[in-house]
């Protein structure tokens, strides 16, 4: 699979509004500011494919790409989370939406789930990690901003990480990236091509 060749499809505000439900694709989710749409950005190699640093509360929209020619294999921006500023009100919906969608959608094969190495493990990944179990979901978590840490230090993270979420080693995996120093690319290609491709 080649993620170079990725285009936008379409903005869905709820489930009605997606793509029809065919094929595979495979959701990308994170805190805002976690750093999700510098790692679809670098995965994809094009720099404007996400936009990053989103206004706060801003409608709320789930973003469909097609990888490859036809849109049978897509990658899915689901909406930045945490901002402060949001509305418990719009909060609430969007939680409803992406539950929805984590829930109903056959054809989500897998979610990769974006945190910050420096702050992992969220009350929003906890949350997101929570659906994923109730929906025997595979998650592979993206510890990003490896940069900003020491070799050891980071390695250290994960291995923090990977014991705190022992009970789902089933379902979950964990590796480090850094989308400033295009670390973990291939290890992030192989998981989404296998489960694009299965
Ligand atoms: P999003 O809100 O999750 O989509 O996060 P962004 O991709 O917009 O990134 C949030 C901030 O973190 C931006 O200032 C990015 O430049 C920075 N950032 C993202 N990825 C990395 C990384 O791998 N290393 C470093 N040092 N900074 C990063």
């Amino acid at each position: 699979l080649n993620f170079h060749v990725t285009r936008f499809l379409t903005s869905a505000p709820t489930l009605a509004d997606c793509p029809a439900d065919e094929g595979r694709e495979v959701a990308f989710a994170g805190r805002s500011n976690a750093g999700k749409s510098s790692a679809l950005n670098t995965l994809t190699g094009q720099n404007s494919l996400a936009r990053t640093s989103r206004t706060p509360g801003r409608t709320q929209l789930i973003n469909f790409f097609a990888v490859g020619s036809d849109s049978a294999q897509r990658l899915v921006d689901l909406p930045g989370y945490g901002y402060a500023k949001v509305p418990e009100a719009v909060r609430r919906e969007w939680q409803a939406h992406l539950a929805d969608y984590l829930r109903r959608r056959h054809s989500l094969a897998g979610t990769v789930l974006v945190m910050d190495v420096r702050h992992p493990l969220t009350e929003f990944d906890q949350m997101m990690l929570g659906w994923a179990d109730d929906n025997d979901m595979p998650v592979h978590i993206l510890l990003t901003k490896a940069d900003k840490l020491g070799r050891g230090a980071a390695a250290s993270a994960m291995t923090r990480v990977r014991n705190a979420l022992v009970e789902w080693e089933d379902l979950v995996s964990v590796q480090l990236f850094s989308a400033h120093k295009r670390q973990g690319i291939d290890t992030l290609n192989d998981t989404l091509a296998r489960w694009l491709t299965l």
